[in-house]
């Protein structure tokens, strides 16, 4: 039986592994030596979380770091069996699976240490756990002066055989601006935790700080590991200071689609919600089937560019829950001919960061939040080179 013929997508994601195994290799020289934890929450930022872990193991990261248990348990169910760090869970919350899936946890405070014995205890199986310290972002981890009873509780853990202390780790608040005075104060304190740490009688295995940023421009914060989210997937950490290519990083994302419509106006057509865009001479319009129920920011209204017809345009007037609309000016586009949002900039179409700059946020939120409806399709896999996974859904779709 023959399947049919695939119809071309409406609008889709293009995520390019190649460029996911570029990168890593690209950090993994830059850090010299250091262990590299690929951070694949948020569905991978979007990108897919098992896809881009499968293409970062490839390439040699040795941690994948993901926010939450569920992540890691989607992990373990799509074959992964390396280190894998988890960082945030509320109490209550059952760590007996991801004990029992050798996953590595994380505590904050003595609390949460005491419910990762309990899983422990129940299994009979030693728990992993990180120890995070609050070094000055003031967001989780142990506070300073919380610090000396959250060592000696887990000293007293391993002793009774509950858990095994693989890691004491921290997170930089100003990484992406490399000469905040934030940067050195937290290093110190970090290194005040480690010592204080490891004069109790912890081993950790990892001690770590960095982030993409911290990793790319700050080399006395590396420690023995780096965890990289945002730069693995091609986009620069420090838009500021170096652009994704100056790092010598590859955007993995290309968001495209195509028109749904094309169509003549006459001067002075009011074009979408609330007309705050006119067309000022007779013109064409296009109708692009994606919006803000794909990921497409509203914000982007009348302010970020796409490739379309030939050369960058701006979007004209509202993005609309499931479309926008371009003014094509005298171009003689056609109904189905390819928009591309954005993507790693070298065929002339933006940037996920110039996406970033006109709706005032950052890369980061550009990509993690396109989906939608969109399909997501892989190319670059060295097995089958274009794999279309149909709709963005839930982990492990398509896997
Ligand atoms: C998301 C996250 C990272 C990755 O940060 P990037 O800036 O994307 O490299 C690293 N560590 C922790 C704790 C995180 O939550």
């Amino acid at each position: 039986m023959s399947t049919p013929a695939p119809s071309p997508p409406r609008a889709e994601i293009v995520v390019d592994l190649d460029a996911v195994r570029h990168n890593v290799a690209t950090l993994r020289d830059a850090v010299g030596g250091r262990a590299l934890m690929a951070v694949v929450k948020a569905d991978g930022y979007g990108h897919g979380m098992t896809e881009v872990a499968r293409a970062a193991r490839e390439a040699g990261a040795e941690w994948l770091g993901v926010a939450v248990m569920e992540e890691a348990l989607a992990l373990r169910a799509a074959g992964d069996t390396g280190r894998v760090l988890t960082w945030l869970a509320v109490p209550g919350e059952d760590y007996r699976p991801a004990v029992a899936a050798a996953v590595d946890v994380t505590a904050y405070s003595v609390a949460e240490l005491d419910e990762i014995r309990d899983a422990a205890r129940e299994l009979g199986t030693p728990a992993r756990v990180q120890l995070k310290v609050d070094t000055g972002l003031s967001r989780g981890g142990s506070t300073e002066q919380d610090w000396p009873d959250l060592v000696l509780a887990a000293v007293e853990a391993e002793r009774s055989g509950e858990v095994t202390v693989t890691g004491v780790w921290s997170h930089f608040a100003c990484s992406d601006e490399p000469d905040h005075p934030a940067n050195a104060a937290q290093e110190a304190v970090f290194r005040w935790a480690v010592e204080l740490a490891e004069r109790s009688g912890l081993t950790p295995e990892v001690r770590h700080l960095c982030n993409s940023a911290g990793a790319l421009t700050r080399p006395s914060a590396r420690f023995d590991l780096v965890r990289c989210g945002i730069a693995l997937y091609g986009l620069s950490p420090v838009p500021e200071v170096s652009t994704s290519a100056e790092l010598g990083l590859v955007p993995a994302m290309t968001v495209q689609g195509r028109f749904a419509m094309v169509k003549e106006v006459r001067a002075g057509s009011g074009v979408s919600y609330g007309h705050s865009y006119v067309t000022a001479h007779d013109t064409t319009l296009g109708v692009v089937p994606a919006g803000y129920g794909d990921g497409v920011p509203r914000h982007a209204s009348s302010r970020a560019e796409v490739l379309a017809a030939g050369r960058r345009r701006t979007i004209a007037g509202r993005v609309c829950m499931d479309q926008f609309v371009l003014d094509l000016g005298d171009s003689d586009a056609q109904a189905g001919d390819p928009v591309v949002l954005f993507g790693p900039g070298d065929a002339g179409e933006p940037t996920a960061q110039d996406w970033a700059e006109a709706c005032g946020t950052i890369s980061y939120e550009i990509v993690t939040r396109i989906g939608g409806r969109m399909q997501r399709r892989y190319v670059g896999k060295p097995d089958s080179p274009e794999t279309p996974t149909g709709l963005v859904g839930s982990y492990g779709e398509g896997t």
